[in-house]
Formats: structure tokens, C-alpha cells, sequence
């Protein structure tokens, strides 16, 4: 019997790195540093660097990330902000949350992300901001987003919780536009043990009150200058993710190398979409994205044949049950249509090339039947 291809591994991901995971972990314990640590700033800086950003701000997942950026920017209350039909619905709940409202854009044909045409068609005189996902890792047309913003006085959040060590035209992303939000949920391109994430940005002003509205407004331990909340960055979580990062780029190399190789074997099946990579990018491959009239019937063969497979999304935002009052569902033909023809391969930095080669070896199989 053939072993099962899982999703993620992240239990063997762990075993290869386990003695400097425990080590970081009980010197953590040890020091009794669990918020607001050495180790915080240490991470923040790593990860800043590594990111290409001035300034980078521990929270505590990806999602406030978003919310407190949002809040940072200081926009008008109840404005307008445009995000992708097609997202975990986190970038859109974080719109909600900070009091403002949310407008979907379709998504474009060819990467799956946000469609900048369709931006400019639903811009009115309450738009103050975009949400741009740097989706399954692929960066977003940015020189594209940012010139429309700069045009129409818009900021830009790139939410780029699945594009760490994504480059567009030679630069990381996160610090391409006003501010950018990252998640370490375990299962990420970088993934702490537990909730955790962060912001980065460029702008001096921007880095001071994201990390005011993160930690009670404070500047010192009773001295606030502002309400804020509480979102910080655990210190355990910021132990872990500073050994993990000395990895990151070995494991996102090691996933370009397993989506080329789905890209050289999977090219000449006709009905298969794959993914299309901009050669001015790097895309950072969280996930590997197929598209295909037959995705259920496909999916459900790969089950059988030991092959874990996920859909990201299987429900265009504009169609959830949390969206039902939101008018305009038929506007983003694209995303409706994808949500159920999309389906994940595996890739992770575990992944055997072995496994890379029976995953391929099914789907023809699949589609020769
Ligand atoms: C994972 C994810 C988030 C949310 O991150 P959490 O850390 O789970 O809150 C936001 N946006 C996108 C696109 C994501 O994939």
C-alpha cells in the first residue's frame, strides 16, 4: 500500500529543527519573559529585515494585524474599503470590525487576485482605502495599486499573511505600499505554536501608533496617550518564529522547487489550469492552486488514493452567510465562479520529492481515465 501525501506536515517540519524549537521554548520558560521581551524585539527586527521594511510590530495574529492597521490609518468613520471577493475572510471582517464598511472587488483571471479594473469601477466618495491579498503567495500588481491610490488619495494595506518572502520586482512584500499585515497561524509560510502576528511598515508615524493601539495606548507601563487594546506579541511565539525564520528562505526555495516541478509535469493536461507565475515576482508558493471543471470529482480521487487536498477558498466572500445583506453578490462573476473549480495541492518544505512525483502521477492518471 502507498503512504499518504498529507496537506502540511508540520510535525516533521518540527522534528527537524526540534532541539533548537525546545531549547528557545524553555530558555523562554526559564527567563519568565513572556510578554514584551528581548526576544520580541529581537524577532521584530529579524523579521523586518528580512521582510525589507523599516519597522515591523508583534500582535497577536493576522487578523488584528489588519484591524489595528486599519485603525492606524485613521480613516473617516464609515468609510468604504475595497478588498478581494476571493480571501480568507479575515481581511473583510477586520473592515467590519474597525467600524467601516466592506466592498468587494472581483478577482482577476489570471492570478486569482484582487482585479485592479474592478477597483476602479467601484470607487465613490466614501472609498478611503484598499486591502490588496498578496494571495497563495503570488504578489499583487502593485505598481498598478499604488499609482490608482496615489491617484485617488487612497491608502493601501497589503494583507500578506500568505506571502512571506514573496518579492515583487525584486522586494519583499509587506512594505510596498502604507502597511502591510502578517499571520504566523502554524500553518503559514512561517507559523508559530500557537496564534501570533505582525505589521510592517516604512512610515515612522504609522510604527508608532500601530504599536500605541496594540499595547493600551501606552508609552510607559501608566502613561497612555491614547485607549487602545491589547494585541501583542506572546513571548514564546516570538522565541519560536526567531529560530523558524533562519529557515524561511530555505523553505520557500524548497516550495518554488516543487511548484516547478508541478508546473514542468502538469502543463500538457488540457482542462488544467495552473498557476501563472510573473517572472518580475517571486511567488512564495503557501499554497499551490489548480483549477479545473472536474475539481470534485478530482479531489474526491486523490482522497482515495491517499492524497490530501484543500480549497482555499470554497466560498467566494460576497456568498457567505455573513455577507447576506451585501447587495451586489452577482458583482464579482470571477470569484463566484472560481470558488468552485479551485483546488490545493500539497507543497510545504517537507514535502518529498517522492510524494511531489505521486501527487503528479494520480492527476494524470485522473485525467487520462
Ligand atoms: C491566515 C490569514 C489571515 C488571518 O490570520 P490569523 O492569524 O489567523 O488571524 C488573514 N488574511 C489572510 C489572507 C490569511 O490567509
Amino acid at each position: 500500500m502507498v503512504k499518504s501525501v498529507k496537506f502540511l506536515d508540520l510535525h516533521k517540519q518540527y522534528l527537524s529543527i526540534k532541539d533548537e524549537i525546545d531549547n528557545a521554548i524553555s530558555s523562554t520558560i526559564e527567563s519568565t519573559s513572556f510578554v514584551g521581551s528581548k526576544t520580541n524585539q529581537k524577532f521584530e527586527c529579524e523579521f523586518a529585515e528580512y521582510q525589507q521594511a523599516k519597522h515591523c510590530i508583534g500582535v497577536g495574529n493576522g487578523t488584528d494585524a489588519i484591524e489595528i492597521s486599519i485603525e492606524a490609518l485613521d480613516l473617516p468613520s464609515n468609510s468604504e474599503i475595497i478588498v478581494p471577493a476571493n480571501s480568507f475572510i479575515a481581511t473583510s471582517e477586520a473592515v467590519t470590525r474597525s467600524g467601516h464598511n466592506v466592498i468587494f472587488a472581483d478577482v482577476e483571471e489570471n492570478s486569482y487576485n484582487i482585479c485592479v479594473a474592478d477597483i476602479e469601477k467601484q470607487l465613490t466618495s466614501k472609498t478611503a482605502a484598499i486591502i490588496v491579498v498578496h494571495l497563495y503567495g503570488n504578489p499583487c500588481n502593485m505598481n498598478k495599486i499604488v499609482s490608482l491610490a496615489k491617484k485617488h488619495n487612497l491608502r493601501v494595506i497589503e494583507d500578506s499573511s500568505q506571502a512571506h518572502g514573496a518579492e515583487y520586482h525584486g522586494q519583499r512584500v509587506g512594505a510596498l505600499a502604507d502597511i502591510g499585515t502578517f499571520s504566523f497561524y502554524p500553518g503559514k509560510n512561517l507559523g508559530a505554536f500557537g496564534d501570533a502576528g505582525a505589521i510592517l511598515t516604512n512610515d515612522d508615524n504609522l510604527s508608532k501608533r500601530c504599536r500605541l493601539i496594540s499595547n493600551h495606548g501606552r508609552l510607559d507601563k501608566y502613561n497612555h496617550v491614547m485607549e487602545g487594546r491589547n494585541s501583542r506579541l506572546d513571548g514564546i511565539q516570538a522565541a519560536v518564529l526567531s529560530k523558524k525564520l533562519k529557515y524561511l528562505e530555505s523553505w520557500i526555495q524548497k516550495r518554488n522547487f516543487i511548484a516547478k516541478k508541478y508546473l514542468a509535469e502538469l502543463s500538457d493536461i488540457p482542462g488544467l489550469i495552473l498557476p501563472k507565475v510573473d517572472p518580475k515576482t517571486r511567488h512564495a508558493f503557501h499554497l499551490f492552486v489548480i483549477r479545473t471543471k472536474r475539481r470534485d470529482e478530482l479531489q474526491q480521487y486523490l482522497s482515495r488514493n491517499g492524497i490530501e487536498t484543500g480549497i482555499h477558498y470554497p466560498v467566494a466572500l460576497p456568498k457567505q452567510e455573513a455577507y447576506r445583506d451585501y447587495k451586489d453578490i452577482e458583482s464579482c462573476p470571477t470569484a463566484n465562479s472560481l470558488d468552485s473549480e479551485i483546488l490545493s495541492l500539497p507543497i510545504g518544505d517537507q514535502l518529498e520529492t517522492f510524494e511531489v512525483k505521486q501527487v503528479i502521477n494520480e492527476i494524470r492518471n485522473f485525467f487520462k481515465a
